[in-house]
């Protein structure tokens, strides 16, 4: 990963580049809202941070077992025996260990030292409320936009041009976002051109990458708090000081809801009152 990037980064005649890591939450029918949601992570961390979750994996299992076989997927940790296909291997490990293990990948990203000081994580989400159509197109844009403004304003602060490449969890329509996502690089879009993207995202699976897991971990905390009939602040708790801010706003969450207008409380929303 640090070659590909180093390569990017010189294929774009950019200093460095940021890679931003998406999964998505609330996809099923009858869902109140649909986020998509990750973190985003200068490229000389990404094989540093890689490596503190797998520690964390490491530290909750039985001694012996082989960490990579364990994904931090937060529902199957939460429910390794719910749904339909075999049995988590997370299954093997008591619920406290589970429990304790989620903690510790939380606060594992919310503690983490940048190898330099002036590139940090900094999260990005969309949780978008209302009907189904046009929901996972609008959070895209809204996530794609705010990750291209946090690039604008880092470059112009630290006089060096910073790039963006986009990393998503495999499915199926991986081909319809790709498109979208070119046609935002080339035209106006209602939010402005994408001007520091080094291309289109990129679809990998989540078993090879902690970072997409991250990513799961960030939109199931999201999922927690805007998706639930009563909202679990529990887990996201820990990541609110992470999303990207600038002169105190919290740019790098939107809440797309019609409670905005009513006073909506939430940190993103309150943050642009
Ligand atoms: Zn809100």
């Amino acid at each position: 990963m640090r070659c590909l990037t180093a390569g990017l980064s010189r294929l774009a005649g950019a200093t460095s580049t940021y890679l931003l890591y998406l999964d998505e939450s609330g996809t099923h029918g009858g869902s109140s809202c649909l986020i998509i949601a990750g973190l985003a992570v200068h490229e000389r961390d990404a094989w540093f941070l890689q490596q503190r979750l797998t520690d964390v994996v490491r530290r909750a299992l039985p001694a012996g077992a082989d960490p990579s076989a364990f994904e931090l997927h937060a529902a199957e940790i939460k429910s390794p025996l719910h749904g339909s296909g075999p049995p988590s291997a997370w299954a093997q490990v008591s619920v406290d260990s589970r429990l304790h293990m989620m903690r510790d990948a939380y606060r594992t990203l919310r503690t983490y030292r940048p190898v330099d000081g002036r590139f940090p994580l900094a999260l990005f989400g969309a949780v978008v409320e209302g009907r189904p159509q046009g929901r996972e197109g609008r959070a895209y844009e809204e996530v794609l936009h705010k990750f291209d403004e946090m690039l604008t304003r880092r470059s112009r602060e630290l006089g060096e041009r910073q790039t963006g490449f986009v990393i998503h969890d495999k499915r199926t329509i991986e081909r319809d976002v790709q498109r979208a996502t070119q046609s935002w690089r080339e035209m106006a879009s209602r939010m402005g051109v994408l001007t520091h993207l080094a291309d289109v995202p990129v679809f990998a699976d989540s078993k090879a990458s902690r970072l997409l897991q991250a990513a799961d971990f960030t939109s199931w905390a999201l999922w927690r708090f805007y998706g639930l009939t009563q909202p679990d602040a529990d887990w996201i708790t820990e990541l609110w000081p992470l999303f990207d801010r600038a002169n105190e706003v919290m740019h790098g969450l939107i809440h797309a809801s019609p409670r905005f207008r009513e006073g909506c409380p939430c940190p993103p929303c309150a943050s642009r009152r």
